[in-house]
C-alpha cells in the first residue's frame, strides 16, 4: 500500500494568498466602479458573434488561473447582460440587487453555509428573515416558512401542502391515483405559468387546473369561479384549492383576496396566494390596502428578489400551519437525527419543509439588506415604484400617440403605440418592432405580452434606480421610434418599382 505523501497534498486553496486577495481588492473596486456608473452604459446590447464564438471553446484540463478567467469574465461576460440592473430596464419583473447585498452574496460564500438547518448562526439568521416577513406582511408568528430560489418553486411549495393536506388519500404514501375523486384547483386566466408547471409536477394533470375568465380588470371572475365549482362537485370532482393572485404577471392586477378567502372557507379549500412581487405592497401603509386578504392565506407565495431588489435568487413562502407544511416534506432518515450537541443539536431543519436538502445562505443578503436600511426604506421605494409608473400611466393618458391596454395596477403598465391619424395595417406588428428597436438601441427595456389580443410594451417598475425622467424618456423614445418605423415602412413601400 502506498503512504500518502506529506505535505505535498493538492488542494484548491491558493499556493500565493497574497496575490488571490489582491484580486479580490481589484474585483471589488472594478464592480463597485461597475454599479456606480450603470447609467451611462446601455441597458442591454447584442452579443457580438466574435464574444458568441468564444463559448464554444473545450473545458480547459490545463489551470488558466484566476486573473485570466477574472480577465476573461470582464472582457466577454460583463458587458453583456440581461439588462435587470440599469435604471431604464422594467422588462419581465426582475429586481436590480443592490451592492451590499452582492457583497452579503460574497461573504454567504465564504462561509459556504449548507442552510439545511443544524445548530449554527445561519439557521438563527433565516429564521430571524423568516419571522421578519411574517410581520412585514401580517402572518401569524406560529407560521412556518422557507426562503426558496423564487415564486416558482414558492407556488410549488405551497400546492404541494395543499395537495397533501386536502387528498381524501394518504397521498404520500398511496400516490394521487388512490383518491377516489379527481381532484381540481381553481386560478384566474392570468395566472402565472409557474402554477401550470406545479400543477403538472405534482401529478394532477394540467387540466385540474380550472382556468377561470377574468373581468374588464383582469381580477378573477368570481361568478364564473363559483360556477366552476358548482359544477365541478356536481360532477363528482374534488375542489381542494383555490389559487388568488396578488399582482398578476401581465398587467398587475389584484384579485379580490377577501371574497377569495371567504369563498376557500366556505368551500373548505386550501388558499394559497401567488403574491410573486404583489405581496411586498403591503410594506407600504398606503398600498397595504390593496393586498387585503392576503393574510388569510394558507400559503403565500413572494420574491424578495423582485420587489425588495435584493440579488437573484431568494423567494419565500409563508404557510398558516406549520405542522401541514413540515408533514408535507419531512422524510426522517439515519444520517439526519438530531443529537444532544454539536453542530446537530437543533428539532428545526430548513430541509424539512422543502425539496433542496443543500441550499445556499440565501438568507444572509436578506438580512443585512434589512439591516443596511431598515424597513422603512423598501416602504418607501415600493410606494416610489408605484407612483412613478403612475406618472408613466398618466404621460401615455397625455400623448395622442399612445393608448393604455389595460387599467394600470400596482406598478405595472400596459401600453403601446397608436399615432391618431397615421394609417397603419397593424399595430401589433409595428409596435413589436418599435419594441425590439428600442431594446437593442440599448435606452430602455421594456417587455411585451398580449393584452386582449393586442401585442403590448409592459413596463414592470421594481426598480429601485429609476427616476422620473426615466420615463419622460421612455414615452419620447417610444414615439420617435414608432414614427420613423412608420416612415421608414412608407418609404420602402414607394421606393418599390
Ligand atoms: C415572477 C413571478 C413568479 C415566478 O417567480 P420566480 O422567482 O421567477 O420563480 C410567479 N408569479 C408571479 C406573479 C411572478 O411575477
Amino acid at each position: 500500500m502506498n503512504t500518502p505523501s506529506h505535505g505535498t497534498e493538492k488542494t484548491l486553496d491558493p499556493a500565493d494568498w497574497q496575490a488571490m486577495r489582491a484580486l479580490g481588492h481589484r474585483m471589488v473596486d472594478d464592480m463597485m466602479e461597475y454599479l456606480e456608473t450603470l447609467r451611462d452604459r446601455p441597458v442591454w446590447q447584442p452579443i457580438p458573434d466574435r464574444v458568441r464564438a468564444r463559448f464554444g471553446s473545450p473545458v480547459p484540463e490545463a489551470p488558466e488561473g484566476a486573473e485570466s478567467a477574472y480577465d476573461d469574465f470582464v472582457e466577454n461576460v460583463l458587458p453583456y447582460p440581461h439588462g435587470n440592473l440599469h435604471p431604464r430596464a422594467w422588462g419581465w419583473v426582475n429586481g436590480q440587487g443592490t451592492p451590499f447585498g452582492a457583497l452579503a452574496d460574497f461573504v454567504a460564500s465564504v462561509m459556504n453555509t449548507n442552510a439545511h438547518g443544524g445548530d449554527n448562526a445561519a439557521s438563527l439568521v433565516e429564521a430571524q428573515v423568516i419571522t421578519w416577513f411574517k410581520d412585514l406582511l401580517g402572518f401569524p408568528s406560529d407560521a412556518s416558512g422557507l426562503l426558496l430560489s423564487g415564486g416558482s418553486m414558492a407556488n410549488l411549495v405551497g400546492l404541494a401542502i395543499a395537495l397533501n393536506v386536502k387528498a381524501e388519500v394518504d397521498v404520500q404514501q398511496v400516490g394521487l391515483a388512490a383518491a377516489p375523486r379527481r381532484m381540481v384547483l381553481y386560478a384566474s386566466s392570468q395566472t402565472h405559468l409557474s402554477v401550470t408547471k406545479a400543477v403538472r409536477l405534482l401529478g394532477l394533470g394540467a387540466d385540474a387546473l380550472r382556468v377561470i375568465p377574468v373581468d374588464e380588470r383582469f381580477q378573477i371572475d368570481l361568478v364564473a369561479l363559483n360556477e366552476a365549482l358548482a359544477s365541478d362537485r356536481a360532477a363528482g370532482f374534488h375542489p381542494f384549492c383555490v389559487v388568488g393572485n396578488l399582482g398578476t404577471v401581465n398587467t398587475g392586477a389584484v384579485d379580490d383576496l377577501t371574497a377569495l378567502a371567504n369563498l376557500a372557507a366556505r368551500e373548505r379549500l386550501w388558499f394559497h396566494v401567488d403574491g410573486a412581487f404583489g405581496a411586498l405592497a403591503a410594506l407600504s401603509p398606503e398600498l397595504r390596502g390593496m393586498t387585503a386578504g392576503m393574510e388569510r392565506a394558507d400559503s403565500l407565495a413572494f420574491d424578495p428578489h423582485k420587489w425588495m431588489y435584493m440579488p437573484i435568487d431568494v423567494g419565500c413562502v409563508l404557510v398558516r400551519d406549520a405542522e401541514h407544511h413540515r408533514n408535507t416534506f419531512a422524510v426522517k432518515a439515519d444520517y439526519l437525527t438530531q443529537l444532544p450537541g454539536g453542530p446537530s443539536a437543533t428539532p428545526n431543519w430548513f430541509s424539512d419543509f422543502g425539496i433542496q436538502l443543500s441550499r445556499r445562505f440565501s438568507a444572509l443578503k436578506v438580512w443585512m439588506s434589512l439591516k443596511e436600511h431598515g424597513a422603512g426604506k423598501y416602504r418607501a421605494l415600493i410606494a416610489q415604484n408605484v407612483e412613478h409608473a403612475r406618472y408613466l400611466a398618466r404621460l401615455i393618458d397625455e400623448s395622442p400617440h399612445l393608448e393604455l391596454l389595460a387599467p394600470m395596477a400596482l406598478n405595472v403598465v400596459c401600453f403601446r403605440f397608436a399615432p391618431v391619424g397615421a394609417e397603419v395595417e397593424s399595430l401589433d406588428e409595428l409596435n413589436e418592432r418599435l419594441l425590439v428597436r428600442l431594446q437593442e438601441s440599448g435606452v430602455a427595456t421594456p417587455s411585451h405580452t398580449v393584452i386582449n389580443g393586442r401585442f403590448a410594451l409592459r413596463v414592470a417598475n421594481t426598480n429601485h434606480r429609476t427616476r422620473a425622467e426615466d420615463f419622460d424618456v421612455l414615452v419620447s423614445e417610444v414615439v420617435r421610434l414608432g414614427h420613423a418605423l412608420i416612415l421608414e415602412r412608407r418609404g420602402a413601400v414607394c421606393s418599390t418599382p
